[in-house]
């Protein structure tokens, strides 16, 4: 789906006709950069399906959709080759939608919704639970928190696809995950793996394993939560080329995203969109 509006920045007044595709999160942020005084605006869509609208956010005003001006596509998960930014003609979600395609999960005999099946909707407000969850002292004092904060966690998810069970803190950490970063994430996990087989097979399994949580888990756990804290905050950004990432794909080198800012963060994401 893509809704129009005109935003105009208030600082030299210039009016763009804004495009926006409508991506998997319920309230998602849009950064462009003012084609003229290359100050940055944002504005944000708000969905509520089968409705959603545009967001004044900073440096926008609204205005009615007028299309004789500067069209500007965006959508979330979408990165535009610079031949298609300012066509007013073209849905990229649709070439998105055969991108990721071949790698959604299906489910047999029943409705296929992409947007549940690649994706975590509301990625960001499910992270703020799974840090929750993690970061709860393992002790029994706090079963009781845990076992509620689990619970709404997933409540949320099994709206989505009702075959989640989430038991553990360790069984929603690696369901949030595989969820989010599927099918990259065996990339990480395989090593892991291969690893743990490797201990099992020399008997050293269980040593390892106690050493680990004696001597490296909470200084790990920290390290992790902080790097994931650091991706959610970038998101709403990186999200034009994480897909790509995720399927190990290089087709974004040229494509043109909203803001400026996009080519240090893509530099520095760099190291997670190439093999
Ligand atoms: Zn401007």
């Amino acid at each position: 789906m893509v809704i129009t509006q005109n935003v105009e920045c208030q600082i030299c007044g210039e009016e763009y006709f804004l495009r926006v595709g409508i991506g998997y999160d319920s309230y998602q942020k849009h950064y462009i950069d003012c084609l003229e005084c290359e100050q940055p605006i944002v504005i944000a869509t708000r969905a509520n399906p089968p409705n959603a609208h545009i967001e004044p956010v900073e440096n926008a005003t609204l205005h009615e959709p007028d299309d004789s001006k500067t069209v500007i596509n965006l959508h979330p998960n979408c990165a535009f080759p610079p031949e298609v930014y300012h066509d007013r003609r073209k849905f990229p979600s649709l070439n998105h939608l055969n991108m990721v395609a071949p790698f959604v999960r299906m489910r047999p005999g029943k409705f296929q919704d992409f947007a549940t099946q690649f994706d975590i909707p509301n990625a960001g407000k499910r992270w703020g639970q799974v840090k929750a969850i993690l970061k709860l002292p393992v002790n029994s004092s706090k079963a009781r928190m845990r076992r509620r904060l689990i619970s709404r966690y997933s409540d949320k998810r099994k709206k989505y696809n009702p075959d989640l069970s989430h038991a553990t803190p360790s069984d929603v950490m690696c369901e949030f995950l595989d969820s989010l970063f599927y099918p990259r994430i065996n990339d990480l996990a395989d090593p892991v793996k291969a690893l743990i087989d490797q201990l099992h097979a020399d008997n050293q399994l269980e040593g390892f394993a106690n050493y680990y949580d004696r001597n490296l888990k909470t200084e790990n756990l920290n390290r992790y939560l902080s790097t994931l804290s650091s991706f959610f905050r970038f998101r709403d950004q990186l999200g034009q080329i994480l897909d790509y990432a995720r399927i190990s794909s290089d087709d974004v080198d040229g494509k043109v995203v909203g803001s400026k800012n996009f080519e240090e963060i893509k530099l520095f994401y760099g190291r997670f969109t190439k093999r």
